[in-house]
């Protein structure tokens, strides 16, 4: 079975995640559990949570069908002392909420080495960070988001997300989603049927499926191995649809979020119905 859906609006208070996530048909969603610009918001209310619940309850959303996306500004491979503390509190603190409102999963990009330290100790240290994280919290997986590997961000090859979950103690929370827009602009062809093929081999050789957590489905506004991440609306950029009809009839993509974080969201209703119609019975 597929989940398709979309990063929704949590403006007003999480609870409206789930009821935004229904007005557009969709079957899965991902939401920030707090303003994805700050480092710290205020704790989530005992009402905010009890209302998350029930209405996902109503809308039959279980939380494998929802993929939380924490805050842009963490970094947890940062070179630095401070900054690399502040985003471990800030991640910690981001699964906490995650645990409250009963869900099983933080997507999270996995960091950048500013220039500063080579790859291999930023990604070591993000393996620590996640090891931290982990071991405070209960019932939350991490899943760490490939990137387009813009500028010095780390996780845009297979080969830096197994690094990391090499490092990973407990490996029955860490997981993986793939962009797969990020995907084909770090270089891996997901556009044509041959490389869709050969990267998802690829993907169960080094990663593995049992890994797999959830998908971002984007297309692309930039081309092939650019390392630029700019999403665009489905079947209008380089990717085109084939990429989408690809994953929507593939079962190792099923029971988990396929989350849209297409630029336009008023098109996001029209895109879901889109994918639904690209699966052949
Ligand atoms: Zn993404
Ligand atoms: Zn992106």
């Amino acid at each position: 079975m597929k989940y398709i859906g979309a990063h929704v609006s949590a403006e007003g208070g999480v609870q409206n995640a789930p009821l935004n996530a229904d007005a557009i048909g969709a079957k899965a969603f991902a939401l920030f559990t707090k303003n994805q610009r700050q480092w710290f918001s205020s704790p989530l209310s005992k009402t905010s949570i009890t209302t998350f619940r029930e209405n996902c309850e109503m809308l039959s959303y279980k939380p494998f069908q929802i993929l939380p996306h924490d805050s842009y500004l963490i970094n947890l491979g940062h070179p630095e002392k401070e900054p690399l503390e502040k985003s471990r509190a800030s991640f910690l603190d981001e699964m906490k909420r995650c645990e409250l409102l009963g869900l099983d999963r933080l997507n999270f990009h996995p960091g950048s080495h500013l220039n500063q330290i080579s790859v291999e100790e930023c990604l070591t240290r993000i393996a620590e960070s996640v090891n931290i994280a982990l071991e405070k919290t209960k019932g939350v997986s991490a899943v760490i988001e490939n990137t387009a590997g813009q500028g010095t961000n780390l996780g845009h090859t297979f080969e830096q997300i197994r690094f990391i979950i090499d490092r990973v103690e407990d490996k029955l929370r860490i997981g993986v989603c793939i962009d797969t827009c990020h995907a084909y602009t770090s270089g891996y062809d997901v556009k044509t049927e041959i490389g869709f093929r050969e990267t998802f081999e690829k993907f169960e050789q080094i990663i593995g499926f049992q890994y797999l957590k959830g998908m971002h489905l984007n297309d692309t506004k930039k081309d092939f191995g650019t390392r630029v991440d700019r999403h665009e609306n489905i079947g209008t950029g380089f990717l085109g649809l084939d990429t989408f009809s690809y994953v929507v009839n593939d079962s190792r993509f099923d029971n988990m979020p396929l989350i849209l974080e297409t630029p336009e969201d008023s098109l996001w209703e029209a895109e879901i119905k889109k994918l639904y119609s690209l699966i052949k019975s």
